[in-house]
């Protein structure tokens, strides 16, 4: 009778278990390379000043907190998609809806892509964990293609590119922008070309996951890729996150946007967007997309966030260098870890060892063996490296 006592026990996220053994970790040398948040050289993720003064503005100037809708803040959304598409994107028409985070934007475009029950979605793995959990939940079908090989730290462009070729026309192909969760690995113009033109000639629908533009390459660099494929086929959806690249997390800002020939068939699946919105949240948190808003239409305020943002990179690429030297002592591919972007790379590590690294040195990474590199301080790279090792596969 007892319902609630007769549900299936779910397992704790293993990333915020990390955090809580983290914290309760008493010995001093101990270093946190779990949590998936950008840390300064101080250890730290902070508002940033572009935000805080966005924030000030905004107290200042809002004069309601009334409704918004399911749409959420055109202002918002023209300003960030001029952000993230830039001017050249082949004159495609584009529309958008804001959403809670990036998570909620792909969690939409999965409720419109499940409409269609043949369809599948084509994943490379290894993937952020929650990708497949998101799909799985409307009950769109997964297939999987090896992405990246952990050994050879390297990714696998013709098993992709042979994936889909041989995907069903109508499928969709969930492809990360840039900054890879969890391997870091970076597609060269070239693969993204080659992928632009499999997916126009196959009728394949990309969906890409946009959650780190600005820490890899920089801005324009980090989308250019996207921006081919989207130039190239007939229709695209983009979930696009501010959680890294205005440090707002906790905010819950993002945005899905389509792209396609014709306005008003845009604006029909914008509809089914907002109407999915309407029935499970009702309408997005406006904090965040406010003050991404104010800080994109604000050109002073716009340079500052610019700054801030590269400094982030800079950092992000200054580890990568270090860290390549340091780990490709242990293992010549771990070099790759500098020309990999990101925050994210991949050791070749198993569970068992990284249980042990746990114990016996205080390094916190996931099962997985993914690191993020911004959990280091340059001068701590080293004697990181040299603990971590032996651990090696
Ligand atoms: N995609 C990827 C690849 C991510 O790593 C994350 C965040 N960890 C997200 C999407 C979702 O970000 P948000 O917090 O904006 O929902």
């Amino acid at each position: 009778t007892a319902f609630f006592d007769s549900l299936t026990e779910q397992k704790p996220d293993p990333l915020l278990e990390l955090i809580a053994k983290f914290a309760a970790d008493p010995r001093p040398g101990k270093i946190d390379l779990g949590v998936g948040v950008y840390r300064d050289e101080t250890g730290r993720t902070p508002v940033m000043k572009a935000v805080k003064a966005a924030e000030h503005h905004l107290w200042e100037t809002q004069q309601s907190k009334s409704y918004i809708g399911p749409e959420g803040d055109p202002v918002f959304l023209r300003a960030l998609a001029s952000e993230v598409f830039g001017e050249r994107r082949g004159g495609k028409p584009v529309a958008g809806i804001q959403t809670p985070g990036g998570t909620g934007a792909l969690r939409l475009a999965a409720e419109l892509l499940a409409l269609d029950k043949r369809r599948k979605i084509w994943i490379g793995t290894p993937t952020w964990v929650n990708h497949q959990a998101i799909f799985a939940s409307v009950g769109l079908e997964i297939a999987t293609y090896r992405f990246f090989d952990i050994e050879k730290q390297a990714v696998l462009v013709d098993e992709m590119l042979t994936t889909l070729r041989n995907a069903a026309p109508g499928d969709a192909v969930l492809l990360q922008t840039s900054c890879h969760n969890p391997t870091g690995a970076a597609l060269s113009r070239q693969n993204w070309r080659d992928i632009a033109d499999i997916i126009a000639a196959n009728g394949l629908i990309p969906l890409f996951d946009n959650a780190y533009q600005g820490l890899g390459r920089g801005r324009v660099e980090d989308a250019a890729g996207m921006i081919d494929v989207i130039e190239t086929v007939a229709e695209a959806m983009v979930a696009v996150s501010c959680s890294k690249s205005f440090s707002l997390y906790r905010e819950r800002t993002g945005a899905a946007y389509l792209f396609g020939d014709r306005q008003a068939s845009l604006s029909k699946a914008i509809g089914n967007l907002a109407s999915y919105a309407r029935t499970s949240y009702s309408m997005p948190p406006a904090h965040g997309a406010a003050i991404v808003a104010a800080t994109l239409e604000d050109p002073s305020l716009q340079r500052t966030w610019v700054d801030e943002l590269s400094e982030m990179r800079t950092r992000i690429v200054e580890i990568r260098q270090a860290a390549a030297e340091a780990f490709g002592q242990f293992r010549a591919e771990l070099t790759n870890i500098g020309s990999q972007e990101g925050m994210f790379s991949l050791l070749p590590i198993c569970p068992e060892n990284v249980r042990q690294l746990r114990s016996e040195h205080g390094i916190y990474m996931p099962d997985s063996g993914r690191i993020n590199v911004a959990g280091m301080r340059v001068r701590d790279i080293a004697s990181v490296a040299e603990r971590i090792g032996p651990y090696l596969t």
